[in-house]
C-alpha cells in the first residue's frame, strides 16, 4: 500500500504518480500541503491545476 515516506499516512497511487518518485512521496496532505508539494520539485507545471496533473499523468504509455 502506498504511504507518505514523511509520516507514513496512506496516499493513493495517483497522488504518488504525480508527486512521487520510485513509488514513495516524501510529502502528503497529512504533513504538507499542496503547493509545498508542487515546490518541491516533483511537478513542474506551475501553471497546472491539480485535476489538469492528475488527469496528464494518468495516460497510459
Ligand atoms: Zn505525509
Amino acid at each position: 500500500m502506498p504511504h507518505c515516506s514523511d509520516c507514513g499516512a496512506y496516499v493513493t497511487r495517483d497522488f504518488i504518480r504525480v508527486f512521487g518518485a520510485d513509488g514513495t512521496v516524501s510529502g502528503c496532505p497529512d504533513c504538507t500541503t499542496y503547493r509545498d508539494l508542487n515546490n518541491g520539485g516533483a511537478v513542474d507545471g506551475a501553471g497546472e491545476s491539480r485535476a489538469e496533473q492528475l488527469r496528464g499523468k494518468k495516460r497510459p504509455l
